[in-house]
């Protein structure tokens, strides 16, 4: 690792991120995998958020020695955590999802209701855009929120799944139509919805193969009703609030598939230095000192990728100027994850199947998550595809 975009303060801060890990996540690391110990991740989330670490993306709130914090440090915790535990880091980077609209677009009293445990890690936040018919293509959701002029509340009908801290978050920011007509991007709004609004339901969490620990699954809407205040912005606007969470959630997820990469880098470099074959480390051997290299350079670029994105949305630039970048840190890391993850198993052999040698089998289950979850691989070319290709509608 070069952390070339970064400077020496950054380099402190990643040095004091990963003691506070060592000593709170990773003697929890077993548990969270073997048992799928939720409140062990609870606890590492209070932890970090008791140290200020959840504050890190919103400067004014921020109590800790950092004279400029921001996304690149927000992902530098990412990175750190998803090396030792992803599971982990998914909670952690899906509060922050949830916090970055109750920042920016929630009147200044819900704000302060919902935000502040966030960030202080004694709440847990979710995003809900996923539904049975819409994914990728989340313009084409179902979820209808309707103004009750009598009682001056949102009445939200609708399914989401595959949402992360589904059934364990205690608010909810719940993307909808209230524009039923024209372009559903020019009628979809995010709401905020604590848990004990009446009509919110659980239906179910999802077994996964790997991520083991972190809770996903289903939640409901089946007349839930909110107060008008917990409206985020304005009413029809929430589609580009929603845009500018992706931006943000990209370049985190950069931070997360560096840490997973690197993981496997490790393991893979550790083995190959020790084990012996056909009387030569097996470093020694081109067809394996090649899948090194290939490890190597694929890390470099994912860290350049990841840290370019954050260090251009620290500068300012988001939206549509930042569409680009955020994806293409994505999408390489969550590829180099990916790579990472399958070469080391290959490299270890029969005990990159097993656990009783570690964690590469583990590493291998939960990487497979990364080119999905936040947008797919293909998505993100799409993204990057529409900034080169300007003038030619290339259509989904
Ligand atoms: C572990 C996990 C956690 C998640 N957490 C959350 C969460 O907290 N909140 C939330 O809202 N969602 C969450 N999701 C949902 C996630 O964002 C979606 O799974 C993802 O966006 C893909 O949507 P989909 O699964 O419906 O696949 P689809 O959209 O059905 O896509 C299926 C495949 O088709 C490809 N495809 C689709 N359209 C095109 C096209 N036009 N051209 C080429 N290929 C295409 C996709 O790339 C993909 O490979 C989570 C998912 C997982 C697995």
């Amino acid at each position: 690792m070069k952390d070339f975009l970064l400077d020496d303060t950054d380099r402190t801060f990643r040095a004091e991120v990963k003691d506070v890990l060592q000593r709170e996540l990773a003697p929890r690391m077993a548990d969270i995998e073997e048992r799928q110990d939720w409140q062990a991740i609870r606890q590492v989330v209070r932890a970090l958020g008791e140290a200020g670490y959840l504050r890190l993306m919103f400067p004014d709130l921020y109590r800790g020695p950092l004279a400029k914090p921001g996304l690149t440090h927000a992902t530098i915790l990412s990175e750190e955590a998803a090396y030792l535990n992803y599971a982990f880091e998914t909670t952690i980077a899906t509060a922050l999802s949830c916090a970055y609209p109750l920042y920016h677009f929630a009147n200044p009293q819900v704000r302060d209701q919902y935000l502040l445990p966030i960030l202080d890690g004694t709440a847990i936040g979710a995003i809900c855009v996923t539904e049975s018919n819409v994914g990728s293509d989340s313009a084409g959701m179902e979820t209808r929120i309707d103004f009750d002029e009598k009682t001056n509340e949102w009445v939200i009908n609708g399914f989401k799944r595959y949402i992360s801290n589904a059934s364990v978050a205690d608010v909810y920011i719940v993307y909808g139509l209230t524009t039923h007509t024209g372009k559903p991007q020019a009628g979809m709004t995010a709401i905020a919805v604590p848990k004990t609004a009446p009509g919110i339901h659980f239906p179910r969490n999802y077994s996964f193969m790997g991520r083991r620990g972190c809770i996903v699954g289903e939640v409901e809407f089946k007349d839930c009703r909110v107060p008008a205040d917990h409206l985020l912005g304005e009413r029809d606007g929430g589609f580009r609030i929603m845009l500018g969470m992706f931006n943000f959630e990209r370049a985190i997820l950069g931070g997360s598939g560096l840490g997973v990469a690197r993981s496997a880098f490790d393991i893979a470099t550790e083995h190959a230095q020790r084990r012996m074959a056909f009387g030569q480390h097996l470093g020694c051997k081109q067809l394996v000192w090649d899948k090194i290299a290939q490890m190597s350079w694929r890390i470099d670029s994912a860290e350049l990728m990841t840290y370019r994105a954050t260090r251009m949305y620290d500068a300012g630039i988001d939206g549509k100027a930042l569409m680009k970048e955020a994806s293409m840190a994505k999408l390489v890391a969550t590829e180099t994850a990916n790579f990472c993850a399958n070469e080391t198993v290959q490299i270890l052999g029969g005990d990159g199947l097993t656990k009783e040698y570690g964690r590469a089998e583990q590493i291998y289950r939960d990487a497979r998550a990364l080119t999905i979850v936040g947008g797919t691989s293909e998505m993100a070319k799409y993204l990057i595809a529409c900034r080169d290709l300007p003038h030619i509608r290339i259509g989904l």
